[in-house]
């Protein structure tokens, strides 16, 4: 059974209810729908909590995908009470980690734009984030934090657009990625638009992000590094530089 991944529709849902499809060997939970999204993109899963009807509690370790991408699984922390097939419950993502790493997501978006290269990598974190760009010149990192700051205070809206595969497929210069493959094989990609007509950028990407780039709120590039010939790995932190705070 597939799971119906309400995340999609409202990066903002903390809590949601599912009930329980299927409990695999290893202890993950399938459910009929959630909000908790699950590893993918550079993107890590959601933590929370499963709460059942006598109000207890099951914690959960992390959230991922099961054989396809279709199936999201709850993977609870060791020695927690399992569910029974069948039983309903209400799910609560961990609100405070998910909303930093969705600042920290969009912020990653935002580079990308101030720094026109293709991107090689990337991985999304609550306190830092990476993205490696195919470079070989050399960039000033409180030049770049400076851009950065303006598209955040320039507060441009974040919103998704649906295209097809087909679409996307027939607009390959619209993938950044040069070797992440972009999230297609659902019928649908989701766009992730900024600015006023998607002014400022588009990306297929299937991860969460903010509605409005002041959100993201203070980030600067703490280090660049170079990672080989043609590599430079950067790293974003939350709050203003630290020779200036
Ligand atoms: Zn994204």
């Amino acid at each position: 059974m597939t799971t119906k991944a309400l995340f999609r529709d409202d990066f903002y849902l903390a809590t949601a209810e599912g009930t329980v499809t299927a409990i695999h060997p290893d202890g993950a939970i399938e459910l009929d729908q959630t909000c908790f999204y699950a590893t993918s993109g550079g993107q890590p899963g959601d933590t929370g909590f499963l709460e059942r009807a006598d109000g207890s509690r099951i914690q959960l370790g992390q959230t991922r995908h099961g054989e396809t991408k279709d199936i999201i699984l709850h993977v609870p922390l060791e020695e927690q009470p399992r569910p029974e097939v069948g039983e309903t419950l209400v799910l609560h993502v961990d609100w405070a980690r998910r909303y930093k790493l969705m600042r920290m997501h969009t912020a990653c978006h935002l580079l990308s734009v101030v720094c026109e290269y293709p991107i090689t990598g990337a991985a999304v974190g609550e306190e830092e984030s990476r993205v490696d760009f195919d470079m070989s010149e050399t960039i000033d990192k409180d030049e770049i934090t400076a851009r950065l700051m303006t598209l955040v205070t320039e507060n441009h809206p974040v919103f998704t657009r649906w295209i097809t595969d087909d679409e996307l497929l027939a607009n390959p210069g619209i993938v950044k990625s040069k070797n992440v493959r972009p999230p297609v094989g659902l019928g649908r990609v989701s766009l992730i638009c900024i600015g006023k007509d998607s002014s400022v950028d588009s990306q297929p990407c299937g991860g969460t992000h903010v509605s409005e780039t002041q959100e993201v709120g203070a980030i600067h590039i703490a280090k660049i590094e170079k990672k080989g010939k043609e590599n430079r790995r950067f790293r974003i932190r939350f709050g203003v530089p630290e020779q200036s705070a």
